[in-house]
């Protein structure tokens, strides 16, 4: 077979019209800043975070610069000082150890299991031998545990949460929206994201004295009362002398591209699904590809897909993502000694202090990584999924 498949892994889908006409209107009125309202009027800014805090099911939210900042404002609310060790997951993107450094805290690295999922052992005996009080949970590529055996780990450990819900937007765990778990949850509206404004970040918590501080540290100079998801003016009263104004807000015309894709993101997460969940079947039927476990209780939103060359030698797997590239179809190996992208190892960040975990690093050397840009229909689909099927027999022992 010789097909090639043409299409570009990186291509979205354009912005709503109902968005890019909000979008030139606002320009008309050159009020782009988030407090430059006029009388009463609700800046965009101020609706995303309404309207965003009521589909969450959070009373309050932040919108923000990026993913990265609303963790890193989100870390300082909830109290991380210099120096403190603060857990996150081995197998993460790179924005991730960069908000724990930003606040001067130190990373400290737990093991992830074949599904892709923190290993709770792991994560116990770290959190007891670095001391820390803080986990920031990486829903990385949108695997989401046993959140209610991950969460008791944590009220046992007296370890405070901070999701990160950067490929989970729309994901649920028995129900309950991913991101509101932990104390705090950081979403990403970078433009691989679920909702797509180039850049921006929103960060949701139920603690009004978390999320008073939050806001003053975006950077809301006094004006923090046109916020549309914040708490009551008084509990700003002490918080607004003592919190550093760290400029990180959010614009009026992202959060117009936001706001007009909103009513469409529960249906992209279905199309994305739809496209996710026919790559899966079709590649857990190739010998030599292991696909991650989903339990039942999860409900994950297929944006991405991962999976396993266990039947693959290590050494050749460069030679098959070249192989599939070649007929158009994208493979990110996490194996990859050199960072590339947005693909990277942990021990590439080497700001951390060194750190080793052998059971990540051998599920990333054979982890295969693919966007699912819903610019594929289904049919694009099947002819990647065959694509990988095809060269794999090549490759497989
Ligand atoms: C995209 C992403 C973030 C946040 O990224 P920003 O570029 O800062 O918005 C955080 N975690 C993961 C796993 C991500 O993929």
């Amino acid at each position: 077979m010789s097909i090639t498949f043409n299409k570009s892994f990186t291509q979205q889908e354009s912005i709503p019209e109902a968005g890019i006409d909000a979008a030139v209107e606002l320009m008309r009125t050159g009020r782009l800043h988030r407090y430059n309202s006029v009388g009463s009027e609700l800046s965009a800014a101020a609706l995303l975070e309404q309207e965003y805090a009521t589909w969450q099911g959070r009373p309050y939210c932040l919108a923000c610069t990026s993913g990265g900042y609303a963790m890193q404002i989100g870390l300082r609310a909830m109290g991380v000082q210099v120096g403190d060790a603060v857990l996150t997951n081995g197998y993460t993107l790179a924005p991730v150890p960069g908000a724990i450094v930003n606040v001067g805290a130190n990373p400290v690295l737990v093991e992830i299991d074949e599904n892709y999922h923190l290993d709770l052992v792991d994560l116990r005996a770290k959190a007891i031998s670095s001391g820390a009080r803080v986990l920031v949970l990486s829903l990385m590529r949108g695997h989401i545990p046993d959140m209610t055996a991950l969460i008791q780990v944590c009220d046992e450990l007296d370890l405070a949460v901070l999701e990160d819900c950067a490929h989970t937007m729309g994901g649920s765990w028995q129900g309950q929206r991913s991101g509101n778990f932990g104390v705090m949850a950081a979403f990403s509206l970078q433009t691989y994201k679920h909702m797509n404004t180039g850049e921006g970040g929103l960060l949701v918590c139920n603690d009004e004295q978390m999320m008073a501080r939050a806001i003053m540290h975006s950077g809301s100079y006094m004006l923090y009362e046109r916020h549309g998801a914040a708490p009551a003016p008084e509990v700003f009263e002490e918080v607004r002398y003592v919190s550093a104004n760290m400029s990180g807000r959010m614009d009026n015309l992202r959060a117009t591209l936001a706001l007009a894709q909103l009513p469409e993101l529960e249906g992209n997460c279905v199309r994305w699904n739809e496209r996710y969940d026919l790559l899966f079947a079709k590649l857990s039927q190739v010998p030599g590809l292991y696909l991650p476990r989903r339990h039942k209780d999860e409900h994950y939103v297929g944006s991405s897909i991962q999976f396993m060359a266990k039947g693959i030698k290590t050494e050749q797997i460069p030679d098959f993502v070249r192989a599939c590239a070649e007929q158009g179809v994208e493979l990110k190996w996490f194996g990859e000694a050199e960072p590339r992208a947005f693909t990277s190892r942990y021990d590439s960040w080497r700001y951390l202090a060194p750190q080793y975990l052998p059971h990540t690093l051998s599920v990333l050397e054979k982890t295969l990584d693919m966007r699912v840009p819903l610019t594929f229909d289904l049919e694009d689909c099947a002819l990647v999924a065959d694509i990988i099927a095809e060269q794999c027999k090549r490759f497989v022992d």
